[in-house]
């Protein structure tokens, strides 16, 4: 029997810096300062710079990030927030979290990323902002969705948690709208020993209201007085250090998740497994390797029996969850075809490529008919967004 081949690894990656992580825990234990901080501040730079914006502020977690820039951008009740159905529920609940109301759009059959039409075509009067998830690593076509930002007058937020270092015509994620928000949970690209996040932003003003608010709603001059309604969502100083410490490796790990991409992509051509497409502008970060296949569940299964293991992200469509069925979101068909054929391979910086040539051949083996889902979801949802467009209460149609 073959050795198992797990969806992610952080054996090696972390194997490969274990002593400068060391160093870093021996830095935080000799200052005793572990909330905020130098270290907070010296990543919040760093990861500014590296993201090409002018502010970074260091946060608990994504969503916590998700939750801040809405609430920074004085979105609430009687507010919609419009959103890919199929996303990390997390993107989700961080529009309920602030009282505002999530709209569902569906995404395109190709990319399974949300496109600009889409969204144009969810605006409403209450449209306060439009969430970007840059699913799998993939930025979204942010040309789109900022022409609709601007033409409509609502706020850009990007959910860039899956899409460290990914880039839109040259442009790394994170600074390609009006807030970006990152999570360094531990499998994300760059990932910390913990739960952590970061807001990124070029407008300073919002990145000190997301300060104050994720510290209790101080301000420094004022220590002592609570000028908004806050939370505890504050970066830890040992998650800042040793987020510190990987930054330097991201681009590298970024790039051998790209060759196993590349590989895994060579192996599906003329084969029942569908990949995702990339956009020419777009670099992905490559977070997951998605492909489509028919018999989902069957082919997951036989993986497993041969020790290959896998994700579906997500099996469930936002819209769909139990969690949110009083919302009562349009049926989205491209979402839902999607939800029942995806299938996330195993991909981390280190796997080698006897491990993805098995995890290939396996699954080649394995996918009989290729699944239909790029054609009918197109024209099903063609059908959906021209009648969303003719029912758009706002606008004139895109053109
Ligand atoms: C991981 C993730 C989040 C949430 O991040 P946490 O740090 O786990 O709170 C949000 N959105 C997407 C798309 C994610 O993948």
């Amino acid at each position: 029997m073959h050795a198992e081949i797990p969806l992610v690894d952080l054996d090696a990656l972390h194997a490969e810096i274990a002593a400068e992580l060391n160093e870093a825990w021996h830095r935080v234990t000799a200052t005793n300062h572990f909330v905020g901080g130098a270290l907070v501040e010296k990543f919040e730079a760093e990861w500014a710079a590296y993201c090409g914006v002018s502010d970074c502020v260091g946060v608990s977690d994504g969503t916590a990030a998700l939750k801040l820039a809405l609430q920074a951008l004085g979105i609430g009740p009687g507010d919609e927030v419009i959103v890919p159905a199929n996303t990390f529920i997390a993107t989700w609940e961080a529009v309920t979290a602030v009282g505002a109301r999530p709209v569902a759009v569906d995404v395109d059959p190709a990319t399974l990323l949300i496109t600009g039409e889409a969204v144009m075509a969810a605006v409403t009067s209450r449209t306060a902002a439009v969430i970007a998830v840059h699913l799998y690593g993939q930025p979204v076509d942010m040309d789109a969705i900022n022409n609709v930002g601007r033409r409509v007058g609502i706020a850009v937020i990007e959910d860039a948690a899956q899409a460290h270092g990914a880039t839109w015509r040259g442009r790394r994620a994170g600074g390609l709208g009006d807030i970006g928000c990152f999570s360094f949970y531990p499998s994300k690209n760059l990932g910390a020993l913990g739960d952590a996040g970061a807001v990124t932003t070029n407008r300073t003003d919002i990145a000190e209201r997301i300060r104050s608010l994720s510290n209790h709603g101080r301000i420094p001059t004022l220590p002592d007085r609570h000028i908004l309604q806050g939370h505890n969502h504050r970066l830890d100083a040992l998650q800042a250090a040793l987020l510190s410490v990987k930054l330097p490796h991201l681009d590298r790990w970024n790039r051998a998740r790209t060759r196993i991409a590349d590989r895994y992509r060579e192996h599906f051509l003329d084969s029942a497994v569908d990949t995702i497409a990339i956009s020419p502008a777009a670099v992905s970060s490559h977070h997951l390797a998605v492909v489509l296949v028919d018999d989902r569940d069957e082919v997951r299964h036989g993986l497993n029996s041969q020790g290959i293991r896998t994700g579906v992200h997500y099996a469930v469509p936002c819209h769909l969850q139990p969690a949110f069925a009083a919302l009562q979101q349009a049926p989205m068909p491209v979402a839902e075809l999607a939800a029942d054929c995806i299938l996330s391979l195993p991909i981390f910086p280190h796997m080698t490529t006897t491990q993805v040539d098995r995890v290939a051949a396996a699954i080649k083996a394995l996918a009989q008919t290729r699944v239909p889902i790029g054609a009918a979801a197109a024209s099903v949802a063609t059908a959906i967004s021209s009648s969303m467009v003719a029912a758009s209460p706002l606008l004139e149609q895109p053109k």
